[in-house]
């Protein structure tokens, strides 16, 4: 699989998802925020190799995990260290990489931390330097953003958008780019042996009237190409959490997410508490069902219940929900 996810914490407690993105080329892993035990859940080996660390937002269910995370990493180097964080929340986490006695850090070591604000049209970045304790923010040059992409990486991108929560949260979007295969006995039906052309053959279109030399005979690279490959829709998973569904949300969201294979999207309240949901800014599991429903999403992940629910009340919620979104899931093990 070259998506594979895993949603963590307990059902009424603290949660987070990680994201491993695959591309037969490289692996990368995400990290969406980082509750009280998520991190712990994922295990050392895996949080050392965590490429991108995206909160939602900083209240302190999705940052009180974020030691562990960082104790294993703060010195690292094999990789970047980057986190994304709302506009505005960059000096939250400035604070938290300032909360520990430095003297001893070793002050020739070359590591870097980036954090990344998620603004409407930009992006603010600020860099850490470990070996100075992180006390300086060094901000980099702000960068555009014409789309809603935030990292564009071979085989995948992130997307973001921003969510009303009283406070901005970002939901994110990982999106792997379509698959292009050869198709196999096709390409043993016609006779033709397998080779390095196969790189040409799967690289871009072809021009009009290139060619293309299997075994000292040209054929037209346009027709093979058509005849012998086999292009499969990309893999994607969102996660959204910590927002109140209003109508309008729900225009900018269905656009967004039609198509998308997995959503993991917070479920805090039920319908009969949904004034409740709106005063603190979160939704109901059946308005979450309802914007699945419109986008036709592949299946629905709820997640991030409210603790006031027990198990009974959560499985009527689940029942609620698929009422309006049948392809609706809990957590596996929840
Ligand atoms: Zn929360
Ligand atoms: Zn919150």
């Amino acid at each position: 699989m070259p998506l594979t996810f895993q949603v963590l914490g307990q059902p009424g407690r603290d949660n987070a998802l990680f994201v491993k993105v695959d591309t037969g080329q490289s692996q990368t892993r995400l990290l969406f925020d980082c509750g009280d035990g998520c991190p712990h859940q994922v295990g050392p080996a895996e949080l050392r190799e965590v490429d991108h660390l995206c909160f939602s937002h900083l209240h302190m269910d999705h940052v009180s995990g974020f030691d562990l995370f960082f104790r294993l990493n703060f010195d690292r180097t094999a990789k970047g260290n980057r986190i994304w964080v709302p506009h505005g929340s960059g000096e939250v986490i400035h604070h938290r990489l300032r909360g520990f006695m430095w003297n001893l850090v070793d002050d020739k070591q070359e590591g870097e931390w980036l954090v990344c604000e998620i603004a409407p049209e930009a992006i603010r970045t600020a860099r850490f330097l470990p070996k100075e304790g992180f006390r300086t923010a060094y901000a980099q040059p702000e960068l555009p953003r014409p789309n809603r992409t935030i990292i564009r990486a071979d085989g995948f991108t992130v997307d973001a958008m921003l969510l009303d929560h009283g406070t901005p949260s970002v939901g994110y979007l990982v999106r792997e780019a379509d698959r292009v295969n050869v198709d196999t006995a096709k390409l043993a039906a016609k006779g033709f042996k397998p080779g390095p052309w196969l790189k040409r053959l799967r690289g871009p279109v072809a021009a009009p009237g290139e060619t293309i030399e299997i075994g000292s005979v040209a054929y037209p690279l346009g027709v093979l190409q058509a005849e012998l490959l086999v292009t499969t829709p990309g893999d994607s998973i969102a996660y959204l959490t910590d927002f109140r569904l209003t109508p309008a949300t729900a225009n900018e969201l269905v656009p967004w997410l039609r198509g998308v294979n997995t959503v993991v999207c917070e479920s805090q309240y039920r319908a009969a508490d949904t004034a409740l949901a709106a005063k603190v800014m979160h939704s109901t599991a059946e308005e979450v069902a309802s914007m699945a429903a419109n986008a036709a999403i592949g299946r629905l992940i709820l997640f991030h219940f409210s603790d006031r629910y027990d198990a009974n009340a959560r499985r009527e919620m689940l029942r609620d929900a698929r009422a309006i979104f049948p392809s609706t899931t809990l957590p596996d093990g929840w």
